[in-house]
């Protein structure tokens, strides 16, 4: 009787999973396992929203697993000792693991490697469409820019979708630690999990993406993100699902897969762009504690700011456009240093993702891979696009929602009562003007 592991990391599900897949072709039985590390917590990553969001998606997994005669393992510890001591519970000559781009990940995997030597078995298309490294340009470890990386992107070969397991058979009397989470939580936080995940795919139309994207007021995007973060849906399955029904809202979500792996690209040939500038350009950042907490606060009395902050604070996520409009704010109008930034989105993210998250903060303040680094966005002008009616803002600003259209925009002409702005807008317009390179 052989035997092996399945260590599920960033890979939180049945469908299309190679490393369940592999562990199960290559052994008898399978011990699927998880281990929470206490690493994760030590470096910071584990916020609160993730956890809760963590535990719904163990629960699922753990009760999909039952269906096909099998069930979740759960450890806590260091997850190489922690997946050896289990491995010799159980007998496993092999442990199968998907490749991660984090340093978190590659520690783990070096220490996987230290114990497991030649019996560990690493899988890199598990997390990303296409592996991180498998396409580059000529004489170079990873592409810098991401129109020629998604033209080589789309012509890569895609691995073939694997179905779920329908019948599993795991060894009997391991023992399985449980997961309690401590808050303080977001009050609407998503449901975490396969389940949920394959339910909002589901019901939610790609036709229409390509129009409602950047609609705040329409919300009308996929929120898949945390659950393509915890691995719940592949994004390899949804690649090929929205490819295959093709049409221009397919294309452009497609177009986002790809995006997502521009940025695991980028973090696994620099790891160090999780901290340090990508690209740096000698920024000298303003110090500012109380300018600062009014952004985290969404009291910056730009009320379009405001609303992705505090839209941030009672989700755990926030629309895209928002996330660009409030991380220029921080970054190119109060001159704060990105990092400030992106360790608040990282507190309260969902999806916070060391790749997508510090790599896009990065993209956004000019010290990443934008090929305009200079680009600057205006809040006000953000406001009148994308929310021209202003019901984003009166969602999540309630004390303006008695400004009608687009006048709560600039509440100091008609709110006296609400927060001044923390620039007042002309200082604002010269400033952005001296950013853009105008002055
Ligand atoms: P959709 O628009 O439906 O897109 C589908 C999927 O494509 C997303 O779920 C996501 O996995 C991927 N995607 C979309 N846009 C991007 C992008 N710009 N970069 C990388 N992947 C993308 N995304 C995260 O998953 N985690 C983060 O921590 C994160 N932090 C961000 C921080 C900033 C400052 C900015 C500007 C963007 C950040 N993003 C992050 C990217 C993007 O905002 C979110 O992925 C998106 O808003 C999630 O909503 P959705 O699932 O409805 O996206």
């Amino acid at each position: 009787m052989t035997v092996s592991i399945a260590l599920f990391t960033q890979d939180l599900r049945l469908h299309d999973n190679p490393v369940l897949h592999a562990a199960r072709t290559a052994a008898d039985q399978v011990v699927p396992l998880f281990v929470l590390d206490p690493a994760v917590e030590a470096a910071g990553f584990a916020a609160p929203n993730r956890l809760a969001f963590l535990a719904d998606c163990l629960t699922d997994l753990d009760a999909s697993l039952r269906r096909t005669g099998s069930r979740l393992i759960v450890r806590r510890g260091a997850t190489a000792e922690q997946t050896a001591v289990v491995a010799a519970e159980a007998g496993a000559g092999t442990v199968h693991v998907a490749a991660g781009v984090s340093t978190f990940a590659r520690r783990r995997e070096a220490g996987l490697l230290a114990l497991f030597g030649d019996r560990l078995h690493v899988h890199d298309a598990s997390v990303t469409v296409v592996p991180p490294g498998r396409v580059a340009p000529a004489g170079r470890d990873h592409y810098a820019v991401f129109t020629p990386y998604h033209r080589a992107w789309q012509q890569a070969p895609h691995r073939t979708v694997l179905g779920a397991p329908r019948a599993l058979r795991t060894p009997t009397g391991i023992g399985s630690d449980n997961l309690t989470v401590g808050g303080p939580f977001s009050p609407s936080l998503p449901r975490g999990g396969e389940t949920a995940a394959r339910e909002r795919w589901r019901r939610w139309d790609v036709d229409a993406y390509a129009d409602v994207h950047d609609d705040l007021a329409a919300d009308e995007t996929s929120r898949l993100s945390p659950y393509l973060h915890f691995g719940c849906l592949s994004a390899t399955e949804l690649a090929a699902r929205a490819l295959q029904r093709g049409g221009s809202g397919a294309e452009a979500f497609v177009r986002q897969l790809a995006w997502r792996d521009f940025h695991h690209q980028v973090l696994a040939a620099r790891p160090d762009a999780a901290h340090r500038d990508y690209r740096t350009r000698d920024d000298r950042w303003h110090h500012d504690e109380r300018e600062a907490e009014a952004w985290r606060q969404g009291r910056t009395g730009y009320p379009i700011v405001d609303a992705g902050m505090r839209q941030l604070a009672h989700e755990g996520w926030m629309h895209n456009r928002a996330r660009l409009l409030t991380a220029s704010f921080l970054a190119k109008s109060l001159h704060l240093d990105w990092r400030i930034g992106a360790a608040h989105f990282l507190s309260l993210l969902v999806d916070g993702d060391v790749a997508n998250n510090q790599l896009n903060w990065q993209w956004v303040a000019g010290t990443g891979t934008d090929t305009r680094p200079n680009r600057v966005l205006n809040p006000l002008r953000q406001a009148d696009r994308f929310d021209p009616d202003g019901a984003y803002v009166r969602r999540w600003v309630p004390e303006l929602a008695h400004l009608p259209g687009p006048a709560v925009h600039r509440p100091w002409l008609l709110a006296p009562e609400y927060p001044e702005p923390i620039i007042a807008p002309d200082t604002l317009a010269a400033r952005l003007r001296r950013a853009r390179g105008l002055d």
